[in-house]
């Protein structure tokens, strides 16, 4: 047995055990009475065209082709309408040859760690971090090195970046919007990004990828402007996912996108499809392929979590929290009322507030709420919000 996933699998992440915990808590007490605000499963329904598309494929479509496999990379037709959708919106020059359809941004990032990624080879996350990318960089045999985030802005300290980047620096993942702290990068952080990377790459006379993961790229509030990472980055891989924008999240699917200004793009393409083969991921969902091209740049309602987080902002600052005010994704990082946020997370937790300690994100001393719940749960757990921060006194 391979020890490493023995131990994977033996200890589920912190955010996954209080969401299986808050399962059982629900069936004790009541759904209402538990505030789950573990996990980021979208509370709004997939939109219209998601459901009459796949009920007029369901309908219309042989079965040998709507249920077989497709070629490897997903169906050509439907990449060419990624690639034209992405080039329409953002002025980008991408090529549906170089785009390969996945299960979703886990496997989009599984696959294009393997793909790129030699033993020992360095991958940079910039804390906060999504925790599963540590998992997939080390079960793809690289190394995760982790750059601090400017505590006043929680963009990444460029001078960390500028410093851990080293010899074996492979590649580096950006997830903006981001998850856990729903900062969208502006185009100056990109441009600062690429800047920094560029140098590098001269002084070290390499390629060092750049892996957006974007599962969040259209739940942006407050008209934010979207850079879309190829128009700035050569070296540039996309891991996108419609679990997110489409809320399908049980249904696996999205893509990885290789620039076509990429240094040997094609072999890096190849590279993601033998990557793919080896992990046997065969090619995505066949019904959820073909359902793509009618659903590009449609979203669920995502005025629903605009209000949602302005709701929860303002009522966590009127109790005295300090939260950090997000302008995309669906999560908020609330200052912990003490130095421990696990042990902050544990009090909350006696109360059913399930607030996933920031530990396992690469930053301490916060707690992560997903406000993609339902309005009634956010206004149902404010007595325990305030229950939570009377029990520590006057801070
Ligand atoms: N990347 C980030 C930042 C995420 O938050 C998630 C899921 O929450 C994923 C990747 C995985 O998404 P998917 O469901 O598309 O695999």
């Amino acid at each position: 047995m391979r020890k490493a996933s023995l131990d994977l699998g033996l200890a589920p992440s912190a955010i996954r055990s209080l969401f299986e915990y808050g399962k059982k808590q629900k069936e004790l007490l009541g759904e209402d009475k538990v505030f789950d605000f573990s996990i980021g499963n979208p509370s709004t329904p997939a939109p219209e065209v998601a459901k009459n598309t796949l009920i007029q494929l369901l309908e219309n479509t042989p079965p040998e082709q709507l249920h077989g496999y497709t070629s490897a990379p997903g169906d050509l037709d439907v990449r060419n309408a990624i690639a034209y959708y992405l080039n329409k919106t953002y002025g980008a020059k991408t090529k549906g040859e170089l785009i390969y359809l996945t299960c979703g941004a886990a496997a989009s990032l599984c696959i294009a760690l393997n793909a790129l990624l030699n033993e020992g080879d360095e991958a940079i996350l910039f804390a906060p971090h999504f925790p599963e990318y540590k998992v997939f960089v080390e079960a793809a045999q690289g190394k995760a090195v982790v750059v601090s985030p400017d505590h006043s802005t929680f963009e990444p300290d460029f001078a960390d970046f500028s410093a851990k980047i080293s010899p074996k620096t492979t590649v580096v993942i950006i997830d903006s919007p981001n998850n856990p702290s729903g900062i969208v990068y502006s185009e100056k952080t990109i441009q600062r990004i690429a800047g920094i990377l560029q140098q590098k790459q001269q002084e070290y006379g390499h390629p060092i990828y750049l892996l957006s993961d974007e599962p969040y790229r259209e739940l942006i509030y407050d008209d934010i402007p979207y850079p879309f990472i190829t128009n700035y980055y050569d070296n540039a891989i996309v891991a996108y996912s419609f679990s997110k924008s489409l809320s399908l999240p049980g249904e696996r699917i999205g893509y990885l996108l290789v620039n076509p200004s990429c240094a040997d793009a094609k072999n890096v393409f190849a590279a993601i499809c033998g990557s793919g083969r080896s992990l046997g991921y065969v090619c995505a969902p066949a019904l959820f392929q073909y359902m793509i091209p009618s659903c590009l740049g449609q979203t669920s309602d995502i005025e629903v979590y605009k209000s949602n987080r302005d709701f929860l902002y303002n009522s966590l600052v009127a109790l005295g929290y300090e939260p950090i005010y997000p302008t995309g994704a669906f999560y908020m990082l609330v200052k912990a009322l003490e130095e421990d946020a696990n042990a902050f997370s544990e009090k909350a937790k006696k109360l059913n507030l399930l607030l996933p300690p920031s530990d396992s994100f690469g930053i301490k001393g916060y707690v992560r709420l997903s406000y993609c719940v339902s309005k009634k749960t956010i206004e149902a757990s404010l007595p325990a919000f305030k229950k939570l921060k009377e029990s520590y006194g006057d801070l």
